[in-house]
């Protein structure tokens, strides 16, 4: 695949045949080289009908299916412009909470293994059914509706859990009738529970702050103990993607759309099918809140008990979902656009009034899980970013799980981590093998790509204590 590099931390993929805008991937000459094959995926979501600006990669990029992991792409809605599926993902509003405990890291020593413990007990994780609230049909459906919302107000939570989450908790335009039985079925049995193993639980350390400002804006400091859960929509949101692909598959003919690859099947969001996968879509999106709202509740039992502590929200954000937003283009006006993030993070900048108030001058928290053994990262939105306040999600796979198992045994690594000092409580030996740090790349150096694209900036480094994994 041909680039040119703009400057540093931006290449170009000039538009040819097929494409209806250019492809951008922000990322260093290392990581570029990474992330080749993928490119091809650039390429093929550039071709979706009203495309504007071009087709986006973050510095994490790699293989998914359709749309790369790491991809954003915006389309005009008045002017045809399509949603699809393929550019969420199948874990719809897979995200990351942060929330910091009262004890810093010398304190919660002692009482670590007890913690890890309580938690390792009180997370519901694995592919199945299970999850730590029961609820019935009409109950799901209120849920479907009002997101973490629902769950504060039946006593899971507290007001600021809502404010500092995403849209409040909830996005309002949730359609409840364009979930599947099958959707509701499996979501049924899996509120507030982790998932499979890229999904975890994490007690971890502020290791440096790069703004002290900023941090303290977050509710951050140094030897801080913080708590990052990363999950998402479970079963239901994957039932969501499956039966919405399948939908506009069939339906992509009669808006005369083709694509290159069947899983970026769309239709115009402006269509019966795109309003019903959007309408579905924001369902999951609120389910997958209240998912994290359940977990955070969890946790935060444990450590009332084990501590005597509380655990305080600092933010709640997805990054595999598509939003409507109004964002001008090419120096012109505003336009109403269908911003898809997979595997991207919004960011939304200092200033921007759907920013809960007391962040509004210091710009959205951004939260990037890297490994278990490595780091994870606190960034912040910035006023010039780029890919429509965009950036990475993670440090992002550069080994299958397959690959990744072969690299080593789950005891070996269990030991291993024990060993530097890092407390794990894995569901099976071969899941946590499949999540070694070795299986992902370099967060340090996504993170550096990432600010040196000017998409965010640093605000801190965490370091694992102990993980959960799923
Ligand atoms: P994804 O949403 O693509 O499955 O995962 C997002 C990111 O989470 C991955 O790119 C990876 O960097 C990070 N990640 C996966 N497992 C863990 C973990 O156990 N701990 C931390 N801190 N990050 C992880
Ligand atoms: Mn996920
Ligand atoms: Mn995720």
């Amino acid at each position: 695949m041909e680039y040119v590099q703009e400057r540093p931390y931006r290449f170009r993929v000039d538009q040819r045949d097929g494409m209806r805008a250019p492809g951008v991937v922000f990322a260093s000459p290392g990581l570029l080289r990474d992330a080749e094959k993928s490119l091809e995926q650039v390429v093929n979501v550039a071709s979706l009908p009203g495309i504007v600006g071009a087709s986006y990669a973050m510095p994490d990029i790699h293989w998914g299916y359709g749309f790369p992991i790491g991809g954003v792409a915006a389309t005009d809605v008045a002017e045809g412009g399509v949603i699809s599926p393929g550019g969420v993902g199948f874990d719809i509003s897979c995200g990351v909470r942060l929330l910091t405990a009262d004890d810093g890291a010398r304190s919660l020593a002692p009482v670590l293994p007890a913690v890890m413990d309580g938690l390792g007990a009180a997370i519901p994780r694995g592919a199945g059914p299970g999850g730590v609230w029961k609820l019935g049909r009409a109950e799901l459906e209120a849920l479907l509706d009002g997101g973490s919302r629902y769950a504060v107000g039946r006593g899971h939570g507290v007001e600021r859990d809502l404010s500092r989450c995403e849209d409040g908790g909830a996005v309002a335009d949730a359609d409840v009738e364009q979930v599947s039985e099958r959707a509701r079925e499996r979501g049924l049995a899996q509120v507030g529970s982790l998932g499979s193993a890229n999904h975890f639980l994490e007690v971890q350390q502020v290791a440096e702050v790069y703004d002290e400002d900023v941090a303290a804006a977050f509710g951050l400091a140094r030897d801080q103990v913080c708590v990052m859960i990363h999950c998402g929509s479970r079963g239901l949101g994957h039932q969501i993607c499956t039966d919405h692909v399948r939908a506009m598959d069939a339906a992509m003919a009669r808006y005369g759309i083709q694509v290159p690859d069947r899983l970026l099947a769309c239709t115009p969001a402006d269509s019966p099918e795109g309003r019903a996968y959007l309408g579905a879509m924001a369902a999951a999106a609120n389910y997958g809140r209240a998912n994290r709202q359940l977990l955070a509740e969890a946790a935060r039992r444990v450590f009332r008990r084990e501590t005597g502590g509380g655990l305080t929200l600092v933010y709640d954000v997805s990054h595999n979902l598509a939003k409507i937003e109004e964002h001008a283009v090419d120096g012109g006006g505003p336009r109403r656009l269908c911003v898809h993030r997979k595997g991207a993070t919004r960011a939304f900048p200092p200033g921007h009034p759907e920013l809960p108030e007391d962040l509004r001058d210091v710009g959205q928290p951004v939260l990037i899980p890297g490994t278990m053994g490595t780091a994870s990262y606190v960034l912040a939105g910035v006023a010039r970013g780029d890919a429509f306040h965009s950036t990475c999600h993670g440090a992002g796979r550069s080994l299958s799980r397959h690959q990744a198992a072969r690299t080593i045994g789950g005891k070996e690594l269990r030991a291993r981590l024990e060993a530097e000092g890092i407390a794990v409580r894995p569901l099976s030996p071969r899941s946590l093998a499949e999540e070694t740090p070795e299986a992902y790349k370099d967060v340090d150096e996504v993170v550096e790509a990432s600010e040196g694209a000017g998409l965010c900036r640093k605000v801190a480094r965490l370091v694992p204590l102990g993980v959960v994994k799923g």
